[in-house]
């Protein structure tokens, strides 16, 4: 999924049975992956596909219906629109970001529960699990793990982290980035069971003329996302919810994220603004 993962545990067997899990998924879901479940559905437009890409997607589709389509795994093709603008350090032709978006709305993506078959209603339409996989992948290992009665681990996949139990006595202690200021923390959540994630402008994001553009992507307007959001914190039951409000949030912008935010129980968000960090 292009990202590193760390595991820390008191039990020795923790990380492995954690990585053997994330790569499992990793092979199903990751778009850099020719031979993954994800890349063949984006070749082939439709495909039966294995209960865990069956519920990855199905889980992406709820957060797009929920999130009013700020969350939207199909808008691969604005991605790679964008990846291109940071290679050539050169903004796309605006004809290239309006035929893109046309091809951009999970409304035309079907999911057959009964056939376990993912389709992809318009020819060229493609999906990118980027800001959901890495969270499901978390979720995944937290199983395998409270399956083999490991009582204490965190894990952090870029970013998006579970906190099994306790650290000895007391609550995961998580630093929260500064959002401009490197290896600077910004404040501290304690959290215990609970999952935590951070999606930031600062993560990755490309200069092209002067203009700073953020990796996520508006698919309203089929832009980079372009507010006064620095960094978004969620904090919920599982990493997968968090993963996906981080980035839907981002997108809405503070006012109208916080009100997404609500609607999941036991979820709460931290955003930051630019004005914020004066
Ligand atoms: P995250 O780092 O979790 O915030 O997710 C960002 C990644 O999700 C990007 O690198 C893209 O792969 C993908 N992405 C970008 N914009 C969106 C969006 N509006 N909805 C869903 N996924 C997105
Ligand atoms: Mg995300």
């Amino acid at each position: 999924m292009g990202t590193y993962v760390e595991v820390t545990s008191d039990n020795k067997d923790a990380a492995k049975i954690a990585f053997a899990e994330i790569r499992r998924l990793d092979q199903l879901l990751s778009k850099f992956n020719p031979q993954s479940e994800v890349s063949k559905l984006n070749r082939e437009g439709q495909l039966r596909v294995s209960p865990d890409t069956l519920k990855v997607i199905k889980e992406a589709k709820e957060f797009y219906e929920q999130s009013n389509g700020a969350f939207d795994i199909t808008v691969a093709p604005l991605v790679d629109i964008w990846k291109q603008a940071i290679n050539t350090q050169k903004l796309p032709r605006e004809e290239k970001i309006i035929l893109a978006k046309e091809l951009v709305g999970s409304n035309n993506l079907i999911i057959d529960e009964k056939t376990s078959t993912v389709k992809l209603l318009k020819k060229g339409m493609q999906i990118d699990l980027g800001g959901i996989a890495k969270g499901y992948a978390v979720d995944g290992a937290v199983k395998k793990l409270k399956a083999t009665g490991i009582k204490s681990c965190l894990i952090n996949a870029g970013g998006n982290m579970f906190a099994i139990g306790k650290k000895g006595q007391a609550p995961w202690k998580i630093g929260i980035q500064h959002p401009r200021k490197p290896g600077k923390i910004i404040g501290f959540m304690f959290i215990h069971d609970q999952a935590i994630a951070t999606s930031g402008d600062y993560e990755q994001f490309f200069i092209v003329n002067n203009r700073r553009l953020s990796h996520i992507i508006d698919p309203k307007t089929g832009y980079p996302v372009n507010n006064d959001v620095v960094s978004v914190t969620v904090v919920s039951s599982d990493a997968t919810t968090c993963d996906a409000l981080s980035t839907a949030v981002f997108v809405l912008g503070k006012e109208k994220g916080l009100q997404l935010v609500k609607k999941f129980p036991a979820t709460t968000a931290v955003v930051l603004k630019k004005e914020d960090l004066r």
